[in-house]
């Protein structure tokens, strides 16, 4: 298997608040992964580490083999790598088709944008009803399927996702995550999944992080997880 990411001995700061300690995980080319845990305990600053929005001030980040530590977070997306913030954060004025031009700005393959602009539309077809509507008049929902399909339109080889199903319904969430399986299987596009909802994130990745206080406390297949006493008490509710 090639890792397509790999932190390794991270630690990140906000000013002098430490936020991440020690952090090593890997993902693999073509899986999914996700990371889990409580509010605070510093999922979103493990993303954001690796898109250099924060820059690690120990240890490594590896994308694809080289090291991105520090670079800036542009150069990061031009390198393949997407994400999809917390609040989703679409362009409410922009209509949704414009949200999804958007999302292609680094590309200039006509035809290809035309062939995303059509996927995005069958996976998502509430947004081609919706394309000549203004993203700030959408749902909830119908907001963080655009978020999602704007990334896919720059044609991440790893997309990250923080938290999609934050306030969203569970029938929308089962919507969600399936098309992310959908796009993971049918693209081999890998995907870095940060839940609060770690049932059903374990339900779609392959293998999981549990984090707690800025530290990766668990690791192991989702199957496992999920029949794990500490996981199933602290995270499942079980
Ligand atoms: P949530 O689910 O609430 O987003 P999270 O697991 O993603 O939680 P982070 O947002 O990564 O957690 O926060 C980790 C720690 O860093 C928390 O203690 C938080 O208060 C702190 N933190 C996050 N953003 C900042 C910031 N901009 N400045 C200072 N501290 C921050």
């Amino acid at each position: 298997m090639t890792k397509i990411l790999e932190l390794k001995n991270v630690d990140s700061f906000y000013g002098n608040i430490q936020a991440l300690y020690d952090i090593n995980l890997h993902i693999d080319q073509g899986e999914i992964i996700t990371l889990i845990g409580a509010n605070g305990a510093g999922k979103s600053t493990t993303l954001m580490t690796v898109c250099g929005v924060v820059q690690a001030r120990n240890g490594q980040v590896m994308y694809d083999g080289e090291e991105i530590t520090k670079e800036a977070p542009n150069k990061i997306v031009a390198q393949g790598i997407c994400q999809v913030p917390e609040g989703r954060l679409i362009f409410p004025e922009l209509t949704v088709q414009e949200n999804l031009d958007m999302g292609a700005f680094m590309r200039n393959d006509k035809e290809g944008i035309k062939r995303d602009m059509e996927y995005s539309f069958d996976l998502f077809p509430i947004l081609a009803e919706r394309r000549k509507q203004q993203g700030g008049t959408l749902s909830g929902g119908e907001q963080q399927m655009l978020a999602i399909a704007r990334a896919l339109m720059a044609k991440p080889r790893l997309l990250l996702l923080d938290e999609p199903s934050m306030g969203l319904a569970p029938l929308i969430v089962k919507q969600i995550f399936d098309i992310i399986k959908k796009v993971n299987a049918e693209h081999n596009t890998t995907i870095f999944l940060v839940e609060q909802n770690a049932n059903l994130a374990l339900k779609i990745a392959h293998r999981g992080y549990v984090m707690e206080n800025g530290r990766i406390v668990l690791t192991d297949t989702c199957d496992k997880l999920l029949a794990d006493e500490q996981v199933k008490k602290a995270y499942l509710g079980l």
